[in-house]
């Protein structure tokens, strides 16, 4: 079985799809696992929870609620509400909506929060990124001046929503590797030595290498808010949230 084709990649709106079943497997903890040959749903990574949803057959029906990726291989992890699939079956893909845009939003923001800094002189270089629901912050390499903090936090929030009401299309180029330098300011360890890097543009002309998925145009994020901004140990980690 090859790797799993995951179309977020290149589609980071399509939330239904159909696929082909390949296997389907009895976890220990008593849920389901479902390998398809291609997916829409995101699997939890790059500081993204996963996606829920559900895999739909003419008699059967599977509700995902979790997703992870193992060596290219996507798992759609959950249960059947009623049947089971064969392996050959075409089934339908849907993704729960209402989750998978909050988590372009929260994701788009944290990458906007990197252009901000960048637009205010302050040249951090990105580091970890925590986009989940529960606390999202994004952490540099690197610190802000020794300005107060609140001074920072409102100059930061300002710049971030100036950005998003001026707007600005999501877009995501694949590139060789020794383009990532020049596209992006910086080049992560975490990205692959051969084969395309996907970049993610999400306002003005520096990218970031990045898997996940994003609104389509940052006015979608709504207002951005910078709670906290903490300096400590040679590092930068700013605190966010999203609001409508
Ligand atoms: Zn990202």
């Amino acid at each position: 079985m090859g790797p799993t084709r995951l179309l977020y990649l290149e589609d980071m709106q399509r939330l239904e799809a159909e696929a082909a079943v390949q296997v389907v497997l009895d976890l220990d903890d008593g849920r389901t696992a479902v390998l398809l040959d291609q997916t829409v749903f995101y699997p939890q990574g790059g500081g993204q929870p996963s996606d829920m949803g559900v895999l739909e057959a003419a008699d059967a029906r599977f509700e995902v609620q979790d997703v992870r990726l193992r060596e290219g291989i996507v798992y759609h992890i959950g249960r059947f509400e009623t049947g089971r699939f064969e392996p050959g079956q075409t089934v339908r893909l849907r993704v729960d909506a209402g989750r998978r845009r909050l988590h372009d939003r929260l994701h788009s923001a944290g990458h906007l929060i990197d252009v901000a800094l960048r637009n205010l002189g302050w040249h951090l270089v990105p580091g970890k990124g925590y986009h989940f629901p529960d606390g999202p912050y994004v952490e540099y390499m690197g610190v802000l001046p020794k300005e107060d903090e609140k001074a920072i936090r409102q100059r930061l929030e300002a710049e971030c929503n100036r950005l998003i009401q001026t707007g600005s299309v999501v877009t995501v180029r694949f590139v060789a590797p020794d383009e990532v330098e020049t596209l992006c300011g910086y080049v992560p360890d975490y990205i692959p030595r051969e084969g395309p890097v996907r970049v993610v543009f999400v306002a003005g002309p520096l990218g970031c290498p990045c898997g996940g998925t994003h609104v389509r145009d940052i006015r979608e994020i709504g207002r951005l808010r910078i709670l906290k901004v903490r300096v400590s140990g040679g590092r930068t980690r700013v605190r966010y949230a999203v609001e409508d």
